[in-house]
């Protein structure tokens, strides 16, 4: 059937009919509209085959969900490493040796102001600065082991994940680099540090020389914030720590290995502090952690170590 036909005859549909008929008779109609009908079985049925291909596509997956605690020990490890991602790599490269510049720059700033004659008020500041520092190692050591899960986004993979990586494979941080140690303490001092060394340029030296014992107060806390995990590395390596390192440790001054084994023990539910772990003795008399969490727990009504327990290969559920 030829287009001119079509729209030659437009406005008179008998004659359409007519003539339509007539061509197909003349081209062995029957026959063309068998094989036309086959076809389209061919193509229903095509498309029948697609549909459910692409119904059976969009289903989701059913993996069996497998529980942490039926992985062996060291395949839970494994899982925890390999969630050190690449952007978290290179934001530890760049706030530690950004960070330890600006560092270097403060303590410039401090040493040109020291004065000799204070050396009473600046020990003094310098205790207080340890003393905050291993407290606040304790509440963020004890947040992160008793609270949340690697899951959370975010936080979850960045911050959570290396300490339930720490309780199953302890010794998995000797072989982090410096940075990877390093970098997210020194990221978090970040606004402190910035601040100093704006004031130093900034204020008179009347002011400046007025908060110089908090300004020293917060350089060695920021220094033992930033040396936390670096020390706390120290404290599980038995090899190859240089003199005046062991000395330290000995000496009490920086979390001693003895010392640290105790928040080893499994449930992990105690001696959380890991900068100089002095206040560790007192804070379990005084049952501090423990009280904490009991009132967390009727709040919330979560228990604590939860996640810490799965990844221990505890059967939780
Ligand atoms: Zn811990
Ligand atoms: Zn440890």
């Amino acid at each position: 059937m030829s287009t001119d036909l079509l729209l030659g005859t437009f406005g008179d549909l008998s004659k359409v009919q007519h003539q339509i008929e007539t061509t197909l008779n003349n081209n062995c109609a029957t026959t063309k509209y068998e094989d036309i009908a086959e076809t389209a079985k061919e193509v229903e049925k095509e498309e029948i085959r697609a549909a459910k291909n692409t119904e059976q596509d969009e289903k989701p997956k059913e993996e069996p969900v497998q529980s942490l605690h039926t992985f062996k020990k060291g395949e839970r490890a494994k899982m925890l490493a390999d969630g050190y991602t690449t952007e978290k790599w290179l934001l530890d490269r760049f706030s530690t040796i950004f960070g330890a510049f600006l560092m270097c720059l403060w303590g410039f700033h401090i040493a040109s102001r020291f004065d000799i004659f204070d050396v009473f008020g600046i020990l003094m500041s310098i205790v207080m600065g340890m003393l905050v520092a291993d407290f606040m190692s304790g509440m963020v050591h004890w947040g992160a082991d008793t609270w949340g899960s690697v899951d959370l986004p975010v936080i979850g993979k960045a911050f959570i994940r290396p300490f339930r990586e720490h309780h199953v494979d302890p010794t998995a941080m000797t072989r982090h680099d410096v940075y990877e140690t390093n970098g997210d303490n020194l990221l978090i001092c970040f606004p402190v540090i910035f601040w100093y060394i704006y004031k130093s340029y900034t204020f008179s030296a009347e002011q400046l020389q007025q908060d110089y014992r908090f300004e020293i107060f917060s350089y060695v806390l920021g220094i033992f914030v930033i040396l936390t995990n670096q020390i706390h590395k120290w404290s599980h390596m038995y090899y190859g720590l240089p003199a005046w390192v062991e000395f330290m440790q000995d000496y009490h001054i920086i979390l001693p290995k003895k010392h640290h084994r105790i928040h080893h023990v499994s449930p992990h539910e105690t001696y959380f502090c890991i900068t100089t772990g002095w206040l560790n003795y007192p804070l379990e008399k005084i049952g501090f952690f423990r009280s904490l969490e009991w009132m967390i727990e009727i709040v919330t009504g979560v228990p604590p170590r939860f996640d810490d327990q799965k990844w221990a290969g505890k059967k939780m559920n």
